[in-house]
């Protein structure tokens, strides 16, 4: 269900039922004379609304303003849009402390923009990523007091932490293709493998005939095609149908 659709008492069944709770993380950013700015958010979006009929799934509005950086092009005339890390970071712990008192436990977000190595983070991610611990130490405190993690109550936690029940699980960050799910399925910026994605996902956001060969990261994407769009997203959906069908 999309968030801002719901009603309280679906929101309700939500919290009870532990229904993953996802945010759509990405950018706004060039890619390319053949593509649209919002490639990678859209990616996500798109890929969330094909799954959300097999699942109980919440949706939040996707949020399109991370760190897309000047690295590929400047903004003048071509579009990116850059809002740094350290101010995503507030945004991000006060959405996080939201859904948490709302009620939330199964926060994810999935983001597709400099995920290429992912463990280490790039600032978006990182920013969020921060912005979600940060918002769960604090949460826990006000909840419990400190101390809590001393209490006896808590004296399992080691063996929550192995069964994924801690509270640190409340909420994760994933990259949309984590490259050993992907099974070589091309990575890149604006390439044959996001442009057929694209074209399989969302075709409207792309019009081949204005590619031109100026750019390197562009050059590969004259051969990108709906048919290897779609292998790319039936690998995206099986992950994302891994993550979210457990509850926790
Ligand atoms: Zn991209």
């Amino acid at each position: 269900m999309r968030y801002e659709l719901m009603l309280p008492h679906q929101i309700r069944t939500a919290i009870a039922d532990n229904w993953p709770v996802v945010l759509p993380l990405g950018v706004l950013e060039y890619h390319g004379e053949h593509m649209a700015v919002g490639m990678d958010t859209i990616a996500v979006v798109e890929a969330l609304h094909l799954i959300e009929p097999e699942l109980d799934l919440v949706i939040l509005p996707p949020f399109y303003y991370g760190a897309a950086s000047y690295a590929v092009e400047p903004p003048e005339g071509n579009g990116s849009l850059q809002v740094s890390g350290e101010k995503l970071f507030p945004f991000a712990q006060e959405l996080f402390t939201s859904l948490l008192r709302v009620g939330f436990r199964n926060i994810h977000f999935f983001i597709h923009h400099q995920t290429e190595n992912f463990t280490a983070g790039m600032p978006t991610d990182l920013a969020f990523k921060f912005a979600a611990r940060q918002a769960i130490f604090a949460f826990l405190e006000r909840e419990r007091g400190e101390g809590w993690w001393g209490k006896g109550t808590m004296a399992d936690y080691y063996a929550q932490h192995a069964s994924g029940d801690d509270p640190f699980n409340w909420i994760k960050g994933h990259p949309l293709m984590r490259p050993e799910h992907m099974e070589g399925y091309p990575f890149d910026h604006a390439g044959i493998g996001e442009t057929s994605l694209m074209l399989s996902m969302r075709p409207d956001a792309v019009d081949l005939p204005r590619l031109d060969d100026a750019r390197w990261y562009t050059r590969s994407a004259k051969d990108a095609s709906a048919e290897l769009g779609d292998k790319g997203r039936d690998l995206i959906l099986a992950e994302l149908r891994r993550i979210l069908s457990g509850r926790r």
